[in-house]
């Protein structure tokens, strides 16, 4: 799959654990997209999907980030 912040070549570790999607990418790291939020993060230009990956990594603490319709 491609990374859904950059583009990049990435992993795919979606399970049904979580509603959304789970990405590890070498430049992003690992984070999850809620299915809430999914539409409008792919809507955003670049810098806007780092900014917000940013913000959810500032949210988690030491836990995977996730990006949610509030944060947006
Ligand atoms: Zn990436």
């Amino acid at each position: 799959m491609q990374c859904s912040v950059c583009g990049a070549e990435a992993e795919d570790l979606t399970s049904g654990e979580f509603d959304g999607l789970v990405v590890r990418c070498k430049r992003c790291g690992e984070y999850a997209v809620a299915d809430g939020a999914l539409n409008d993060f792919l809507r955003l230009d670049y810098d806007a999907r780092v900014a917000a990956l940013e913000k959810a990594k500032g949210a988690a603490g030491a836990g995977r980030p996730e990006i949610t319709p509030g944060l947006l």
